[in-house]
C-alpha cells in the first residue's frame, strides 16, 4: 500500500465480513473515504483521527451493504462530506443521505489523483469499485475476498451472469493490486480474476452434474452434493443463494429450465 491509501479494519468480524470491514483513505489534505464501514463509535473514531481534520472530497461507497454503509451518516454528520453511491441502491431513497449518484466514467477527485468508478455489479445491482488512476489500485468492495477464491452471489440482489462479466472488467482494467473490503490486498489481480472465475465455473459444473444426477431438484436439494455435509452451518445461507444465483443463470442460459415447486430441471 503506498502512503496515499490507508486502510483501516472495522471491529466486526464474522463469516461473512472475514476479518471485518476495511475502510480505506485515499489521499491526506483532501482525501476520499471508501466504505466508511459499520456504525461502531470506535471506528468512526479512528476514521477521524486518521483524516486528522482533513475535510474529505467524498464518503465513497462501493454498495448499499450496512457493514460498508452504517457508518456514512455519523461520518457525513461529523465531516460535512458528500455521501455517494450508485443508483440501484436501497439505502435511503429519499436521497437525504446521497449526495450524488455515481456513474460510469466519474472521477472523484483527492490530492493523491483522481479516482475513477468502474460499475462492477453482482455481488449487488449497484456495486461500483474505483480505480485509482495514480498508483493502478483498485479498491474492489465485495467483488473479491482477500484470501479467498469466492465472494457472494446471492439473488435477489446478486446476479451471477453480472458478476461474471465484471470479472472480465476487472481483468481489462489490468489493475496493479485489489484492495478488497475484507481479508488481506490481492497483489495478484490477474492471477485473482482467474482462480475467481474457475472457482465458478466449477460450481456451474458441480450443479449441472448433481442436477443431472438426481433429477428435477430444489435448491436445499443440492447443497449436500454440490458443498459436502462438511460445510459450516454458518455458511448454509450463503451457499443456499450462491445456488440458488446458479440455477437462474443456467435458466437464463437456457440448460435448465424452473418448473413449479421451485425445482429446476435440466436441459442438456
Ligand atoms: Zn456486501
Amino acid at each position: 500500500m503506498t502512503a496515499a491509501i490507508r486502510s483501516l479494519l472495522a471491529p466486526n468480524p464474522g463469516a461473512m465480513t472475514l476479518d471485518g470491514t476495511r475502510t480505506y483513505i485515499v489521499g491526506r489534505d483532501r482525501p476520499a473515504v471508501i466504505d466508511p464501514g459499520p456504525d461502531d463509535p470506535a471506528h468512526l473514531r479512528a476514521i477521524l483521527d486518521a483524516l486528522g481534520g482533513a475535510s474529505p472530497t467524498a464518503i465513497l461507497l462501493t454498495h448499499s451493504h450496512s457493514d460498508h454503509t452504517a457508518a456514512a451518516p455519523a461520518l457525513a454528520a461529523a465531516t460535512g462530506a458528500p455521501v455517494m453511491i450508485a443508483r440501484g441502491s436501497h439505502l435511503n431513497p429519499e436521497g437525504d443521505l446521497i449526495s450524488r449518484w455515481l456513474e460510469e466514467g466519474d472521477e472523484i477527485e483527492t490530492d493523491a489523483g483522481a479516482l475513477h468508478v468502474v460499475p462492477t455489479p453482482g455481488h449487488a445491482p449497484e456495486h461500483v469499485a474505483f480505480h485509482h488512476s495514480g498508483s493502478g489500485a483498485l479498491f474492489v468492495g465485495d467483488t473479491f475476498m482477500g484470501g479467498l477464491d469466492t465472494t457472494l452471489v446471492s439473488p435477489p440482489e446478486g446476479d451471477l451472469a453480472a458478476y461474471l462479466r465484471s470479472l472480465e472488467r476487472i481483468a481489462s482494467l489490468a489493475p496493479s493490486i485489489l484492495h478488497p473490503a475484507h481479508g488481506p490486498d490481492i497483489a495478484d489481480p490477474a492471477e485473482a480474476v482467474a482462480r475467481y472465475r474457475r472457482h465458478r465455473e466449477e460450481r456451474i459444473a458441480q450443479v449441472v452434474r448433481a442436477l443431472r444426477a438426481a433429477g428435477p431438484s430444489r435448491t436445499g436439494d443440492l447443497i449436500d452434493a454440490v458443498y459436502g455435509a462438511e460445510l459450516d452451518p454458518r455458511l448454509r445461507l450463503a451457499a443456499e443463494g450462491s445456488l440458488t444465483a446458479i440455477l437462474g443463470y443456467l435458466a437464463a442460459e437456457g440448460r435448465a429450465r424452473a418448473l413449479p415447486g421451485g425445482l429446476f430441471h435440466l436441459l442438456d
